[in-house]
């Protein structure tokens, strides 16, 4: 099945077994690049024009040029998941810094900007049957500060992340909370997250996290159901002693948490709140860019 896959790599599409990259890609290097993931439902993209804000917004806030209009890299996206003849699907397009041939971190020393666009089809969320019930657990791995590197840059260097994961994997859990250096929950791995305490939804500001384009969306749909809504610091205290907990991500979709630091929550089940989101959510999603 994935030897048809096609991948888009700066302008061709290109067959699996041939959509190679240079080891000398900057990304590959050093993890010099920017990416996004994006949904597509029943042949329409998911707030496909937020997305380009983010994507282009990273870019220029780590100093790469994308060497393609913001039109044109929407254009493309688009063709990856017609040329593949996907429906539903998840796209990662990647801008890396380049090819640097020169030894050395000099981001000068490099060429255009290299763009791949990877299109896998998926109608689900991303987490499959976890998805019924997240099981949550604190990762020890804290969240790189802001004044290292902005949250808002969607950078291809996640390995922080992927720690943080890994060790909530390690102790039986399908995701983790990462805090911030003063112990202040920021997100997930991969996700933002949402707690409803007594009636109120709460979440972090953005400045703690991705500003992610569900978390977004969950923000637009709550007030639209007059669901009251703070953003507000909030420490595992809070997710101890809350009565529904979420995620939200483009791959995750909205996700109930069942368990955090393997303390059972809300019996497992999604909570009234979670289910209205969930609900509107599922609507949402329909309104995307047709990619015909
Ligand atoms: N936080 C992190 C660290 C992410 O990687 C993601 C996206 N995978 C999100 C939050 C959610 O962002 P979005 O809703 O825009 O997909």
């Amino acid at each position: 099945m994935e030897e048809n896959w096609k991948v888009y790599i700066n302008g061709e599409f290109l067959p699996l077994k041939d959509a190679k990259i240079s080891v000398f890609d900057r990304g590959f290097q050093y993890g010099d690049g920017v990416f996004e993931g994006l949904r597509c439902y029943d042949g329409k993209i998911f707030k496909l024009e937020e997305h380009m804000i983010r994507l282009f917004d990273s870019a220029k806030a780590i100093h790469i040029q994308i060497p393609l209009s913001h039109a044109d890299m929407k254009k493309a996206i688009k063709e990856t998941v017609r040329v593949n003849g996907f429906k539903n699907a998840h796209i990662k397009p990647f801008v890396t810094r380049g090819y640097g041939w020169k030894l050395g971190l000099d981001p000068r020393n490099t060429t255009k900007p290299n763009i791949v666009i990877i299109a896998r089809e998926i109608a689900e969320s991303m987490y499959g049957e976890a998805s019924k019930g997240l099981r949550l657990a604190v990762a020890s791995v804290r969240k790189i500060p802001t004044a290292c590197l902005d949250p808002r840059v969607k950078s291809v260097g996640y390995l922080i992340n992927i720690l943080a994961r890994a060790e909530a994997i390690a102790s039986g859990a399908d995701e983790c909370i990462m805090l911030d250096m003063q112990g202040y929950i920021c997100e997930g791995s991969g996700d933002n997250i949402f707690l409803v305490k007594r009636g109120v939804l709460l979440t972090p500001p953005v400045q703690f996290g991705l500003e992610g384009i569900t978390r977004q969306t969950v923000i637009e749909i709550a007030k639209e159901l007059s669901i009251p809504f703070h953003e507000t610091a909030l420490t595992m205290y809070d997710a101890y002693t809350a009565d529904e907990i979420f995620v939200t991500g483009s791959g995750a979709g909205i996700v109930p948490v069942a368990e955090v630091d393997k303390k059972p929550l809300g019996g497992g089940k999604a909570g009234r709140i979670t289910n209205q989101l969930i609900e509107a959510y599922a609507e949402v999603i329909k309104k995307g860019e047709p990619i015909e």
